[in-house]
């Protein structure tokens, strides 16, 4: 069994408390790890060492080509350890392999890679135009914010931990991570990338522990300058609470319910694979999964029927093994959750056309009580819950329309806009079908092709702000004014003469 300690101050240490919690392993119901159980002390432990960083150590001082390469020093060794990364990641959460080894590892060394270059490359100090009165200089400096946090959940916690990672310590800034209980060891394990890598001590702190109080004080300490969360939205609220005290910026990645629109000209076979891929990719457990399929209504049927033969063949086994599509859900509690949506969608909509059950055949070793089938309602109306609420597991809704524009009014029909999907032949008309939807990102002809260059992030409730791009980087940087007065004689120095004569 592994044994996870925090890592705080440049060093893998014990919680003050001395105490621990257990991980599992979704797929067998067994311990994977013991890890270091945070208290609200260790946290502000954490918070300290980063301000002290930040303060007076050199990580703010570097410019930023010299941190750039420090970053890329992180991107790869994680490389060159991605199997040992990987692993960790299918085990502790229950994703599959294949996407620990395709998406998860590439992914988070992206995100390390995109934000050392825009530490190299994004300027730090911008001239603007002269000032003709009061004449004078001017120019507009990015500098780091100071400490940052980030609170992360279970669905992606390496990817997560890199997104909240790289950007602050491009910017220069100094941070503290805390992963979700589920989910804890990947980003912990990080801690002896950032030792190889020679980061300073204290530029990256990592701390598992309860939400109710880590993720409290992260959130809301006085040393604290930016938070991020990713999570639910009804966390996200909380975290907003509590960053006000102190006047936090924050940013926000909540949930969703993204629309998928499949237009009368699609490519059946592409549209099919995108609704597919967009619903199902990691049982549902991404937030901008295009969880609504709205599907014209001259080839309903006919998509319906593809999406049924396919949904039955995607292979729910051992997450560990790569020929499996699906693995369980992160826990018990969250296919007792999609249980309790799913007889919700029986009593609104009817039977599902498939799925609707725990798998049967399952091999012995597996916990049978984690896995769900891939399941797709028909006929849903837009107001129905299972339509409305963010279930976060393998259910898909198959939303009937007959216009352009009736698919617009459905898909922003939501207090969610995260994301969404237009399938079509006609690039013209599905762009202009994007560009009327309330969401961050759209995809056509494609789903869930999200880069590090990229900005993504939500609309209304799905968040605040947005990660990755070069709108990602600037979210972790203040920006300061600086005027240089060019004037020479008392009489045209102050704007204000007019009025103060007498200074
Ligand atoms: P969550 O409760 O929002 O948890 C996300 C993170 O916030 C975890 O690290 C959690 O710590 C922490 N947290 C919980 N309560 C907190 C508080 N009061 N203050 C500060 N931090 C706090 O999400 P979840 O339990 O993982 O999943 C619940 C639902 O959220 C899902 O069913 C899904 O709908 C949604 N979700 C959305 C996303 C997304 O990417 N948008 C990702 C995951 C889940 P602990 O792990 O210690 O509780
Ligand atoms: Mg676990």
């Amino acid at each position: 069994m592994a044994d996870q300690k925090l890592f705080i101050d440049g060093e893998y240490v014990d919680a003050a408390s001395g105490e621990t919690f257990t991980t599992y392993e979704p797929a067998t119901n067994t311990p994977y790890a013991e890890v270091a159980k945070a208290s609200r002390e260790d946290a502000e432990r954490a918070i300290k060492a980063a301000r002290r960083a930040f303060d007076e150590g050199p990580w703010p001082k570097m410019s930023g080509a010299e941190r750039a390469e420090k970053l890329n020093k992180v991107a790869d060794l994680i490389e060159a350890n991605s199997a040992k990364f990987a692993e960790a990641e299918a085990r502790d959460g229950g994703g599959t392999i294949k996407k620990a080894t395709f998406a998860d590892i590439p992914g988070g060394v992206g995100a390390f890679r995109w934000f050392a270059r825009c530490a190299a490359e994004q300027p730090e100090q911008v001239d603007r135009e002269p000032n003709p009165f009061p004449p004078s200089t001017n120019y507009v400096r990015y500098e780091p914010h100071g400490v940052t946090t980030g609170v992360i959940p279970w669905n992606f916690p390496f990817i997560m931990a890199s997104w909240k990672i790289a950007p602050s310590l491009a910017a220069g800034n100094c941070a503290v991570i805390k992963p979700a209980s589920y989910t804890s060891v990947s980003a912990l394990m990080l801690g002896e990338i950032f030792q190889e890598a020679d980061i300073p001590p204290g530029v990256i702190n990592i701390v598992a522990g309860p939400g109710g109080t880590v993720g409290e004080e992260l959130a809301s300490s006085p040393l604290v300058d930016k938070t991020a969360f990713t999570g639910s939205t009804e966390v996200g609220r909380r975290i907003m609470q509590l960053a006000s005290g102190t006047v936090k910026p924050t940013t926000l990645e909540l949930g969703g319910k993204s629309a998928n629109i499949v237009l009368d000209d699609a490519n059946l076979d592409i549209a099919a694979a995108a609704v597919l891929f967009g619903t199902f990719f990691h049982n549902g457990q991404v937030c901008e999964s295009g969880t609504r399929a709205l599907v014209h209504e001259s080839i309903y049927d006919e998509l319906v029927d593809l999406l049924v033969e396919r949904a039955s063949k995607m292979v729910i086994g051992d997450p560990l093994d790569f020929a499996s599509d699906l693995g369980p859900l992160v826990s018990r509690g969250q296919v007792e959750t999609v249980e309790r949506y799913v007889k919700l969608g029986r009593d609104e909509v009817g039977e599902p056309v498939c799925g609707g059950s725990r798998p049967e055949g399952l091999p012995d070793n597996l916990d049978h009580e984690a896995f769900y089938k891939p399941t797709i309602f028909t006929q849903v109306p837009n107001s129905a819950k299972i339509a409305q609420e963010e279930i976060f597991g393998p259910v898909l809704c198959v939303i009937p329309f007959s216009t352009d524009d009736e698919a617009v009014a459905i898909a922003n029909d939501s207090i969610y806009g995260l994301a969404g999907g237009v399938q079509s032949t006609n690039i013209e008309r599905a762009q202009g079908i994007a560009n009327r939807m309330r969401t961050g990102t759209v995809w056509i002809n494609d789903y869930h092709m999200i880069t590090p260059d990229k900005p993504f992030g939500g609309y209304k409730q799905s968040g605040i702000g947005r990660e990755l791009g070069v709108e990602g980087y600037r979210a972790y940087q203040q920006v300061k004014h600086v005027h240089t007065s060019t004037s020479t004689t008392k009489e045209e120095y102050l704007q204000f003469s007019a009025l103060s004569g007498e200074i």
